[in-house]
């Protein structure tokens, strides 16, 4: 058994949930994903304070696929803007161009999606962004290269992922305009990861 849990499916199994890390992999019955018959996370869960905070920040980190230095950036301007912090974070991180990009089901995973990016075929409100980093804003438009080989693989690619739910706050524009819109931003609601980021703020908060 322990010969099918691949190095990115380690992560759904020690974070009790399936992370997409490379997309399909986590929808198949390859991710060998049972939280209760796991004993890791029984023991996860009996950890202190500290480490339950470690592990929330931890969990967002990699389903994002952001570095500690940046993670910590995102915070600070968190805290600085009004609002909840924490739904304020969740929020950047979300409108990050990798994470939209997937979002879209334009790629499998956000590692897919960073790749595409820096390799040039992302344009936003028609100028080019290499990178992933990049935090959209209402209004903003988002655009594959015309006739690119990476234009041809998405459209075959939401053809086979119709059907999929893209979230209300992105306007797409269909399947024969690879063209997308930021109609605004995400509500805590509307961000499918489960994680108590209250944690993540008392981490960075001693
Ligand atoms: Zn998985």
């Amino acid at each position: 058994m322990a010969k099918v849990t691949k190095p990115v499916c380690r992560h759904c199994i020690r974070y009790a949930e399936k992370l997409y890390l490379k997309g399909s992999r986590c929808e198949s019955d390859k991710c060998p994903l049972d939280p209760r018959k796991n004993k890791k996370i029984s023991a996860m869960a009996k950890t202190s304070e500290y480490g339950m905070q470690l592990r929330e920040k931890n969990k967002a980190k990699i389903y994002y696929g952001v570095l500690e230095r940046q993670f910590q950036k995102y915070f600070e301007l968190a805290k600085k803007a009004k609002g909840v912090t924490g739904e304020i974070l969740l929020q950047t991180l979300e409108r990050r161009l990798d994470n939209i990009i997937y979002r879209l089901k334009w790629v499998e995973s956000r590692r897919m999606a960073k790749q595409v990016i820096v390799h040039g075929f992302i344009f936003v409100n028609g100028k080019k962004v290499d990178k992933p980093s990049f935090v959209v804003d209402i209004g903003d438009e988002i655009n594959i290269k015309k006739d690119s080989s990476l234009e041809k693989y998405i459209i075959k690619h939401i053809e086979e992922k119709k059907g999929q739910i893209i979230p209300v706050w992105i306007e797409n524009f269909g399947p024969n305009e690879i063209k997308s819109k930021i109609a605004r931003f995400p509500t805590r609601t509307e961000i499918p990861l489960s994680i108590n980021e209250q944690l993540i703020i008392n981490f960075y908060s001693k």
